[in-house]
């Protein structure tokens, strides 16, 4: 008998042509959170199976509760062998030393050959424990220990209550998309969403030295390496917005400083991700939050771009974006004191209800095309990544 982990992977099943893609990206990504550990990684439709010493089991479990794409991750076993009585010793080895007043058996058996149906298996394995174990007694509604077994092709499986994993689907089985990321609670949030669902993430982060700090630069750092957990590596993309901010700040009329400046983030957004293939944009906008993000706000300023923008936090209050935050270990870092290039150039009255004719015309006071080129000529490139403190170990 193996003691090994198995993975559910709950809505990944109901994919069914591409399938085999969505379990081979999901191998990867796991192989990739385990690349320090030694591991032996198999995977059929129903099941994957993680092999790892017995030391780095608790530490494996740990890393696979932050790999998209898992259901359940349970601590279990594996045998061939499939005899009646070989099976019911094996779990009342198993189970005998754990502490329950009350159980319920459940098989599964995915083989239709083998001779004896689920329901007599699970039968025979709870009178077997009845017989052996004293007080305890089954509960089919409510039982506090579960005991599961699965008969497969050639092998049987069995397993005690498994923890929750993370849900959503593999990531990169859904392409890439870029996150404008600010210092801010909600886009680290919103990234977290989009990669949930599949979306490999790069990064934008627009700053404006000298106005705004090398440290508010740091914290979107140390945001993208939450993010880094879920998604391996990070690529941030920082684009020096300051001369576009000032030639706004100097030429348009105040009450569209912030729509006119969110227009230019926009475009070059756009022309980043399309750089680096990237189908979508994601940001952490909000209806009603501020300004910038009422309705006609949000048409004002999405309008300058064909590229869809898809705002996952775009319907949550605020408290749960915080609640989120908190829960994925972005929020601390968030809540640090430091000025962002939106939170400096906020006018008293900012329009609500935008003019596309007007944002237009005031655009044209400005080189807009020309600024965007430049700042898009200077951008630098920032990995983040889960090795990144290790890549000079070795020199220093
Ligand atoms: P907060 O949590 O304080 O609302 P925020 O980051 O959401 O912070 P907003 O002014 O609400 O700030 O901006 C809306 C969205 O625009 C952000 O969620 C982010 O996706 C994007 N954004 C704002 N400022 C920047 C920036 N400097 N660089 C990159 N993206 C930005
Ligand atoms: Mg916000």
């Amino acid at each position: 008998m193996e003691k090994l982990i198995i993975i559910k992977y709950g809505e990944l099943s109901t994919k069914k042509d591409n399938i085999n893609f969505f379990l081979k990206t999901l191998k990867q990504n796991i192989s990739n959170s385990l690349s320090d550990i030694k591991n032996d990684i198999t995977y059929d439709f129903g099941r994957m199976f993680v092999l790892v010493e017995e030391s780095d089991l608790e530490n494996t479990v740990d890393r696979l509760k932050n790999v998209f794409g898992i259901w359940q991750i349970i601590v279990g076993y594996k045998d061939t062998n499939l005899d009646i009585d070989a099976i019911k010793e094996n779990i009342l080895d198993l189970v005998k030393n754990k502490e329950f007043k009350t159980f319920k058996v459940v098989t599964k058996r995915s083989d239709k050959n083998y001779p004896i149906k689920s329901m007599d298996v699970s039968r025979i394995v709870g009178s077997y424990i009845l017989k052996n174990i004293s007080d305890v007694r089954v509960d089919v509604h409510n039982p506090e220990f579960l005991v599961e077994i699965e008969i497969r092709k050639g092998e049987v499986l069995y397993y005690f209550n498994g923890e929750a994993g993370l849900g959503g689907y593999p990531v990169g089985t859904l392409g890439k998309g870029l996150l404008m990321l600010s210092g801010g609670i909600d886009s680290p949030v919103a990234g977290y969403l989009a990669i949930k669902r599949g979306v490999k993430i790069e990064a934008i982060y627009f700053e404006s030295p000298p106005h705004t700090s090398e440290a508010a630069k740091d914290k979107v750092i140390k945001l993208a390496r939450v993010l880094v957990k879920y998604n391996t590596t990070v690529k941030l993309h920082v684009i020096n917005f300051t001369h576009i901010q000032e030639t706004i700040l100097r030429n348009i009329p105040y009450e569209y400083l912030i729509t006119i400046m969110r227009r230019m983030m926009y475009r070059i957004s756009a022309i980043i991700a399309h750089n680096n293939k990237c189908n979508i944009l994601i940001n952490g906008e909000s209806i009603g939050q501020v300004a910038s993000q009422t309705l006609t706000s949000m048409r004002v300023i999405n309008e300058v771009v064909k590229m869809p923008v898809i705002r996952p936090v775009a319907c949550f209050d605020k408290l749960e974006i915080i609640d989120l935050a908190k829960r994925i270990g972005t929020y601390e870092i968030s809540t640090l004191p430091y000025e962002d290039c939106c939170t400096i150039f906020v006018p008293d009255h900012p329009v609500i209800n935008p003019s596309s004719i007007k944002a237009s015309e005031y655009e044209e006071l400005i080189p807009y095309k020309e600024l965007i080129r430049e700042a898009i000529k200077g951008h630098e490139v920032i990995y983040v990544g889960i090795d990144e403190d290790k890549e000079y170990e070795d020199i220093l």
